[in-house]
């Protein structure tokens, strides 16, 4: 079943937004109980539109924070919402400053993202992970099997090992294309996203002591993915010394884990101090 309220009418949605409305009573229950907002959480919507998560979830909590860039539904809101209910973060979520939050206590923050924008999105939110709670995204399916792929598998890549290094995260259930109006082609899912906070991050010993290293080796490694792990981290590390590290040389990016990735990154940050 669909519906189409009221504040639905009248707008035509915009492709460049990544505007595909939803419109199934049952999925939006769904996204909301797995959101589970209780009193007193700090709840952040990134892209409320025409408001389908936003209202059922204010039925929950006394305030919500959106970000949304379409002046057009910001003054919908803003006709349908007071100040006092909802906060209304007018611009790009990608420039937006989630540490702005912090006072408010640990964020909850939700989503049916833009499609366009939803791995850059991803990564803009990796700084702030410290100050989150959990964070539950509608994306297309085919990004969230990338972000909660196995190694070993062909939808491991860049995405899953940055994400997974930084979450737990959890396929939720699929969201056929005939929820949402106008019809996206694909089918989409909700993640659910669990910071791993720092002394838990794949164990003790095991996060990266230079992050920035780490996300380049990673990005090396990936940047062609066929080849073996001794021709594409080639300028930074030898054939031995990765044999050395228990690594396989002629592995490939896919075939070896996050925790790799990590001892490897280590490694090299250990040889580049002096
Ligand atoms: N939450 C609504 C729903 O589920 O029906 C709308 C989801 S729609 C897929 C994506 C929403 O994100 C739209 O409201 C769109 O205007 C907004 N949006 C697109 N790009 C954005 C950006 N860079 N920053 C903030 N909001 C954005």
């Amino acid at each position: 079943m669909t519906v189409q309220r009221e504040s639905q009418r009248n707008h035509v949605a915009r492709k460049r937004f990544g505007q595909n409305f939803l419109v199934s009573p049952g999925i939006i229950h769904q996204i909301v109980d797995a959101i589970g907002p209780r009193a007193g959480d700090t709840l952040v919507e990134i892209g409320p539109g025409l408001g389908a998560i936003t209202e059922p979830l204010l039925e929950r909590v006394d305030h919500l924070h959106v970000v949304e860039i379409d002046r057009d539904l910001i003054a919908r809101l803003r006709d349908r919402f007071t100040p006092e209910r909802l906060t209304i973060h007018e611009g790009d979520a990608l420039k937006f400053d989630f540490g702005a939050l912090k006072e408010s206590g640990p964020l909850k923050i939700v989503g049916n993202l833009p499609y366009n924008i939803s791995s850059p999105l991803l990564f803009h939110l990796v700084p702030f992970a410290s100050l989150v709670h959990d964070m539950h995204f509608m994306l297309q399916k085919e990004v969230v099997d990338r972000m909660v792929a196995e190694p070993g598998t062909k939808d491991f890549g860049r995405l899953s090992v940055m994400l997974q290094y930084h979450y737990h995260m959890e396929r939720m259930f699929v969201v056929p294309p005939s929820a949402f109006s106008p019809a996206p082609k694909v089918d989409s899912a909700i993640v659910r996203m669990i910071p791993r906070s720092t002394s838990t991050k794949l164990g003790s010993g095991e996060t990266a002591t230079d992050p920035s290293l780490f996300a380049r080796v990673v990005t090396a490694a990936f940047s062609q993915r066929r080849k073996m792990l001794r021709n594409t981290l080639r300028t930074f590390i030898s054939e031995a010394d990765l044999a050395a590290l228990g690594i396989t040389p002629t592995a490939r990016a896919e075939d070896i884990t996050v925790a790799d990735y990590v001892r490897l990154a280590n490694t090299l940050a250990k040889f580049a101090k002096p």
